[in-house]
């Protein structure tokens, strides 16, 4: 699998992954870009952050700009990720948020998240995007009773700070009414949360966006960059853009020395899923585990999973650290039997699909969205920490606003500072690996 740490390019045209979601969703015929164009604004990517930048420019500042993907549209993780449409990004607890910055400022970033989800949502009722809307809501739960009082704390902050409708759900009504598992003391629900099918979703943006007058390239890595008076020139496979502003909307999947503006300033993790058979009236008797519902746990190496409408379960956590290992099967086995683990009346439940993708982690849990350079032509967004479906969206729309020079921004910790550098950028993988080992005792012992 293509590793955005040890090579320079995701590929020229690579088929979707054989994911669960891309199994019925036909593939494109390849747009490359061939020959020369010039354009106001070039977005490098095509998943939900650079095609929801190209939507906005073109709807709210009729900038039309060029959109250039490796590969397919929605190839990177928008294409591959569990569909869950979450209040948030990074990994910063509300109450990491709170003494950082203050309460005024988490107040002001819990209304940039909830816009984020009503962006999603206006964009899915916009292009009418047929993406399997399930409306079950978001349950965070405890797999250990010793935790399920911090989740109360949670509730009581979330509900008063932010006056967020969020529930706290005891045991007894968590295993009598959403789901039947061995590792569920508690939980909390989000009920304005929703699942989507992400590839859906990103070739439903794609479609709006082209319809605005954006230009979307298929097929056209951008292998190289010059300078050429105020001009920036992207090289393609086939072809040249010569633009006046740059995105890069590359993320998790951004290649090796790919621009000094974001070398070395986030790390590409590995997130994996399987998707099931469909269970049988009897399996779903047995786990209980409530249509639309998405489920999170508790636990530093997150399990995350959900009942689909054809009653298969989509069930992801961490992944290997290295691409070459991605696909190996150990890592397809470790999601069965943490599936099972929560589940033991699913022990017959087989593996239909089974995939991975690229998260793109910041040094200090949150992302960027941000000018990259003193002239305030390229810019980029990235650093999701694993939670961008609706934050990227949202991210896409404060993009366009910085690239059209837009100055009615929020005054939030996104927009303020470049994405700090690791600084022991090699040794990345070798931390990665003892966050695991550590994750996994804490889990277990902790
Ligand atoms: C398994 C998994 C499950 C996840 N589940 C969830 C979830 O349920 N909820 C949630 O909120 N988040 C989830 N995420 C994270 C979420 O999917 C991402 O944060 C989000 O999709 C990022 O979108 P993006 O547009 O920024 O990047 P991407 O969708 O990764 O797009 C980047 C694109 O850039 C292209 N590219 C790279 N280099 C070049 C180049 N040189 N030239 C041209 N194109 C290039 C790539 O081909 C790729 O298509 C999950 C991620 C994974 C992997």
């Amino acid at each position: 699998m293509y590793d955005p740490l040890t090579t320079s390019s995701p590929g020229i045209g690579e088929p979707y992954p054989e994911s669960y979601w891309a199994k019925n969703v036909q593939t494109p015929t390849p747009n490359p870009l061939i020959g020369h164009i010039d354009t106001p604004v070039a977005i490098i990517g095509a998943g939900y952050t650079g095609l929801s930048c190209a939507w906005h420019l073109a709807k709210n500042y009729q900038i039309p700009a060029v959109v250039l993907e490796a590969n397919q549209i929605g190839w990177g993780c928008s294409g591959r990720n569990a569909g869950f449409v979450l209040n948030g990004t990074g990994r910063l607890s509300w109450t990491q948020i709170q003494s950082q910055w203050g309460a005024h400022t988490a107040n002001r970033l819990y209304a940039e998240y909830r816009q984020g989800i009503d962006t999603v949502t206006d964009l899915i009722e916009q292009g009418k995007i047929a993406c399997d809307k399930q409306t079950g809501g978001y349950l965070k739960v405890a797999h250990k009773a010793s935790l399920v009082s911090g989740l109360q704390q949670q509730a009581g902050l979330l509900q008063q700070q932010f006056q967020d409708p969020v529930r706290f759900i005891d045991a007894k009504t968590l295993q009598q009414q959403y789901l039947n598992s061995e590792e569920a003391h508690g939980a909390l629900l989000f009920p304005y949360c929703f699942g989507i099918q992400p590839l859906k979703l990103a070739r439903g943006y794609a479609q709006l966006a082209c319809e605005q007058g954006a230009q979307l390239y298929s097929h056209s890595p951008v292998t190289q960059w010059h300078k050429d008076k105020d001009k920036t020139v992207l090289t393609t496979s086939e072809g040249t853009v010569s633009a006046d502003k740059v995105v890069i909307a590359t993320n998790g999947y951004t290649p090796r020395q790919f621009h000094p503006g974001v070398d070395n300033r986030h790390f590409p993790v590995l997130s994996s899923v399987i998707v099931t058979e469909p269970l049988t009236d009897q399996q779903l008797k047995a786990c209980g585990l409530k249509a639309g519902l998405m489920v999170m746990d508790t636990r530093s190496l997150k399990y995350y999973y959900r009942l689909l409408p054809d009653n298969r379960i989509l069930f992801g956590g961490r992944g290997a650290i290295r691409g070459k290992d991605a696909n190996h099967p150990c890592y397809r086995q470790r999601l069965l039997g943490a599936l099972i683990q929560s589940f033991p009346q699913l022990r017959e439940l087989q593996v239909a699909h089974f995939w991975s993708g690229w998260v793109s982690v910041s040094l200090d849990d949150y992302p960027r969205i941000c000018q990259a350079d003193e002239a305030g032509n390229l810019f980029y967004s990235m650093g999701y920490c694993g939670s961008g479906v609706s934050f990227s969206t949202q991210a896409g729309k404060r993009l366009a606003q910085r690239v059209a020079g837009d100055n009615t921004l929020p005054d939030l910790p996104f927009f303020q500072s470049p994405l700090p550098r690791f600084p022991l950028a090699r040794a990345r993988r070798v931390g990665l690996w003892a966050f695991y080992h550590f994750g996994r005792l804490k889990d277990r012992f902790g």
